[in-house]
């Protein structure tokens, strides 16, 4: 049987996929992606509209709702309460993404710090995971983490950065990993480690798309079609099949999101 794939975090929402999404989706079916998670990306609460939207309207596809860390100076009142609003439609899994990007700091750290412990809190109020963005802040995320008592919501540190022991707090709190096209990179000997060390049971893999393009198409738009790719490398570092790799991480991403 051909692979059945997965994957767990694309935007497509974006703006760059509004000329041609349906076909976009079409060619992941076609590549056998069963599933995407769909995460907000818009600005406000905007993203997780459009997300729930593009959910509603296709089978096998599924939104989470948040804002994103580069825009976490615009969750006022009023958009924490719109996405609120859309946190129990059947179609949303769960709340993100959000956390700390203090790589490029597009807005102001107390902001993301602030945004990111109202999702947690949003999270367990709504019984749903988190997916969790941290890039050059894991000791603050953890720490927040913590302090907010987010473990207990459960979720993934989506495309993981971090180094070999975040990642054992991150599995030894109950959470998940996730991995994008990053993988495949020819400088990512850190990331393939982690792929290689971790317990199978806690990964997942992703695009990010339109991010994150892997290897051979990196400077292209990415899209959900290239998760294969993604679990293409993860089966050359088991050492399984194709089939065997998109299984696992498929059935982590059913088990966290509960994806029918
Ligand atoms: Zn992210
Ligand atoms: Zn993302």
């Amino acid at each position: 049987m051909d692979a059945l794939l997965t994957d767990s975090h694309a935007h497509l929402d974006d703006d760059r996929f509004d000329g041609d999404r349906e076909q976009v989706i079409r060619r992941a079916r076609d590549a056998g992606v069963a599933r995407i998670v769909t995460i907000g990306s818009l600005e406000g609460a905007a993203g997780a509209q459009k997300s729930v939207r593009i959910a509603r309207d296709h089978d096998g596809i599924w939104a989470t709702v948040g804002i994103h860390p580069h825009d976490a100076r615009l969750a006022d009142e009023a958009a924490m309460a719109a996405i609120e609003a859309l946190a129990d439609h059947p179609e949303v899994v769960a709340v993100g993404e959000t956390g700390l990007d203090y790589h490029y700091d597009f807005s102001p750290r107390e902001d993301q710090r602030r945004a990111f412990r109202s999702f947690i809190a949003m999270a367990r109020s709504h019984a749903k995971p988190l997916v969790i963005h941290s890039r050059e802040s894991m000791e603050d995320a953890l720490r927040i983490m913590d302090e907010e008592k987010g473990w207990e919501a459960g979720g993934v540190f989506h495309c993981f950065s971090g180094s070999a022991a975040d990642a054992r707090t991150i599995i030894d709190r109950g959470f998940h990993v996730s991995f994008a096209g990053v993988v495949t990179f020819k400088k990512a000997d850190r990331a393939r480690e982690l792929v290689a060390s971790l317990p199978r049971d806690r990964m997942l893999i992703e695009t990010d798309a339109p991010y994150l393009t892997p290897v051979p198409y990196r400077g292209k738009r990415n899209e959900p079609a290239r998760v294969r790719l993604v679990a293409e490398k993860f089966a050359e570092i088991w050492s399984v099949s194709l089939e065997e790799a998109a299984r696992i991480t498929s059935d982590n991403a059913a088990r966290l999101f509960g994806l029918g």
